[in-house]
Formats: structure tokens, sequence, C-alpha cells
């Protein structure tokens, strides 16, 4: 069965991995990209998402590039603690939590693609153009490349379209583009060279509902840093799920002038950093489909999500154990590809609309309750959206603990 992979970012990489790993060799990644650079900044990887990429091989190397995360804090905006509970293998887990660059994470996928499946399974400069999903038994792509500007056409078994929130993949199988929408936030985002805080592996929320800053440290002597706010009306709105619009870092660094504090100064971290973002609070409405015929979306293409809760790319890869999973133990493809979409759309649905009820009225509840000197309510309040956000992401402790694998064994692969 041949399957043509559209996008290598987290979740097409991941997906590529988890292929083979379940017994597919016939795998190739197509990257709109000329080649795999990196971009980004940091992001979050919480046990559920540890515990897949750990079970394809990479916990060793994840290790040497990660940060554990070992507590989450919220803060008020003068720096007083609310509430703060264990991360990852602290918190009893099996499996750790990682703060990493988003650029090492994808280069450690993309070597390992490379190294497992062939120099040859990740193709770059080939932007998919076209897709015909019509046919029934497979997939019709046109793709064009970069140097050439030729486009040919291809034809897959199985088309993954994993090509990011914009998704030209998905829009054309929609007939139209899915708009993205915004609550009219934005978020400003970085790294700067600067010492350890707290103990070395906090990850800190500070603000309210009028603004919220996140640090966490990503490499040794880096720290990530990001921020939002309600959108400045005299500016012109960048380009939504564009997530490369350089900001200046002055301007970013004034609206934390206020944030400095004995433990954490912001304010020093944001002026000095090396690079600075901007990136409107973008995501999508649920989908009703994420399967046309043999083509089947897959990460931000699915479920383009705000970026609260550290799950865009923890439900990417956990889009790719299920349906490497579905593909090699059901008895059909199409067999496959539904019970990938049962299984999946409805559960990360509920997450994409957990996201928002985070960036609204769930900061304005508990910062209420902090004004009043009301912390040890705002700490239950914090507690309970946790505790609830992890079952429906799907890392509750016990249950992840508990949840059998996904990994494929040789006896249980069908011949499909
Ligand atoms: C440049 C960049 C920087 C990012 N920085 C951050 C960050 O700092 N922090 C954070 O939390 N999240 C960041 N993200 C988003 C994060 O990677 C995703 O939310 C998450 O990992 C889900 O991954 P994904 O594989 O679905 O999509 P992505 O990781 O976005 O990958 C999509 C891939 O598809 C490729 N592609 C797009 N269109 C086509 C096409 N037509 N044909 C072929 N290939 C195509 C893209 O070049 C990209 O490599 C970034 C994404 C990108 C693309």
């Amino acid at each position: 069965m041949s399957i043509v992979i559209v996008g290598a970012g987290i979740g097409g990489l991941t997906a590529a991995l988890s292929l083979h790993a379940a017994g597919r060799s016939d795998v190739v990644v197509l990257e709109a990209a000329r080649e795999i650079r990196d971009i980004g900044v940091g992001l979050n990887l919480p046990p559920h998402a540890v515990r897949e990429l750990s079970e394809l091989g990479l916990g060793d190397a994840l290790h040497q590039i990660g940060v554990l995360t070992r507590e989450l804090a919220y803060y008020d905006p003068a720096g007083r603690l609310i509430w703060a509970e264990p991360r990852g293998l602290v918190a009893g887990y099996r499996w750790p939590q990682y703060s990493i660059h988003r650029g090492a994470l994808q280069r450690l996928l993309a070597d390992a693609v490379s190294e497992r499946l062939g120099a040859s399974a990740i193709r770059t400069g080939q932007r998919v153009t076209g897709i015909d999903a019509g046919r029934g038994d497979g997939v019709t792509i046109e793709v064009t490349d970069h140097d050439t500007g030729r486009t040919t056409s291809q034809m897959a078994d199985v088309v993954i379209a994993a090509d990011g929130i914009r998704s030209s993949v998905r829009n054309s199988l929609y007939g139209s583009a899915i708009p993205l929408a915004s609550n009219g936030w934005v978020m400003y985002r970085g790294t700067t060279r600067a010492a350890p805080f707290l103990n070395g592996g906090s990850m800190v929320i500070i603000g309210d509902e009028t603004q919220r800053v996140v640090v966490y440290p990503i490499a040794d002597g880096v720290l990530n840093w990001l921020l939002v706010r309600p959108r400045d009306e005299t500016r012109a709105e960048t380009e939504r799920g564009n997530w490369n619009v350089p900001v200046s870092i002055e301007m970013t660094a004034s609206f934390v002038k206020d944030y400095r504090f004995d433990w954490l100064d912001v304010h020093q971290l944001v002026a000095s950093a090396t690079e600075a973002y901007e990136y409107p609070m973008a995501d999508i409405d649920p989908l009703p489909q994420w399967l046309f015929g043999r083509c089947v979306l897959l990460g931000d293409a699915a479920h383009a999500m705000y970026p609260f809760g550290s799950n865009g790319a923890s439900q990417a890869i956990l889009d790719a154990r299920v349906l490497a999973y579905e593909l090699a133990t059901a008895a059909t493809p199409d067999d496959a590809l539904r019970a990938y979409d049962a299984q999946r759309r409805p559960a990360v649905s509920e997450v994409q609309l957990a996201n928002r009820r985070q960036a609204g009225d769930v900061m304005a509840r508990v910062s209420a309750l902090a004004r009043r000197g009301a912390h040890g309510d705002a700490a239950t309040e914090l507690q309970d959206i946790e505790r609830r956000y992890k079952q429906l992401a799907g890392f509750d402790v016990e249950a992840l603990n508990n949840r059998k694998s996904w990994s494929v064994s040789a006896a249980t692969a069908s011949a499909g």
C-alpha cells in the first residue's frame, strides 16, 4: 500500500515514523519548504506525547535536546503565586514532560525518518497544489517542484494531509478555504539566553484576563517566553496562521515593563531576546469531516487550535500513532481511516473548544478571584480546570499510565 504524507512538520514526520514502526515501508513525505530549517521557538510535550515518541524509540534522543518540565505554576500580575502542580515524572507519570525548541524536535524527527525509511523518504521543495480524492481506491495529487516550477501528477493508495494550520489540501477537499478564527488576541513569542529560574524545570503563567505571560526553559541557558494580549487596533493584523512574522523586541518588552519580580525579571528577559515573532491567535472550528475517500487530515490541518494547554503538537503526535495503528490492524484501509476518524475527531474537537475557553472566560474568573485576594479559591478553580483538561486531552495520569499501547507488533499487524 503506497502512502503519501503531505507536510514534514511534527505530525507528518511522526506519522512516517509510526507507519514504519507498524510495518509500512512504502511511505513518502512531501514538504513544500526547500529545506527543513530550525524554525519556531519553544513548545511543550506533555507525557502523553512523550509516551508516543518514546515508544517510537526516541526517548533518549528527546532527553538530550529537551528540558524536563517538573512544575506548572500560575502567578498573578504582581508575581504572587496562585497555584502550582508537579508535572511529568514527579507527578507520577511513567513518562516525563519536556520543553523543547520546535526546530530541534522537527530535526530529530526528520533525521529519524531519513535513517529508518531512507534518505529519499522526505522530498523537500515539493508543494502539493491539487488533489482528487474521488477515485475510491486511491488519491491523485498534483505536486509542484520548487526549483523547476513543473507540476506533475502522482497517485497513492492513501494520502495523509499534515500540511498545517493553513492546509491547502484541506481547503481543496472542502471546496473553499476554511476560515481561521481569532479571538482578537495576539501572541508574541521569543527566546532569550538567560540563567535558569525557580527550580530549573518550571513553566510559569503570569497575568490576568488582560495579558498573560508564559516562561519556561527549552535548552541549557535558553528561556522561551510568550505573551498574549488583545491586538493593538492601531496596528494592522498580521497574517493569520503564519508562525514566522518577526516583531519589534522593544515594543514587545514595553508590554511587560511592570513584570519584574525577585524570582524572574520578565521585562529584562524579553528586552534581551535574540528573536521575537508575533502571531494572531488563530484556530478553526471543529470540522465535520476529516476523511475524503482515501485522503485523511492530521494535525493542525484537521484541528488547528489556540496554543494554550501545550497540545497542538501533542494532538498531532497522537493522531499519527492512532492512524498508523489502525492502518496496520484494520481489515481494509477504508476501515482503518474510518476508525481513525471516529476515534480522533470527536476527542480532538473537545480539546479545540477547551482551548478557546482557556483563552477567554477561564482566565477572567480566576483573575477576579485572585484580585479579591481569594487565592485559595482561584487555586481550586485552576486545579479543577487542569484536571478536566488532562482528561479531555488524554493525559490524566492514571488513564495514561494504564492505557494500552498503540505500538503494533508483528503478531497484530494485518496483511492489508
Ligand atoms: C514554521 C513554523 C513554526 C512554528 N513555530 C511554533 C512555535 O514556536 N511554537 C508552537 O507551539 N508551535 C509552532 N508551530 C506550530 C506547530 O508546529 C504545530 O501546531 C504542531 O506541531 C502541529 O504540527 P503539524 O504537523 O500539524 O503542522 P506543522 O508543524 O505546522 O507542519 C506543517 C508542514 O506542512 C508543510 N506544508 C504546508 N503546506 C504544504 C503543501 N501544500 N505541500 C507540502 N507541504 C506543505 C509546512 O511547510 C510544514 O512543514 C510552528 C509551525 C510552523 C510551520
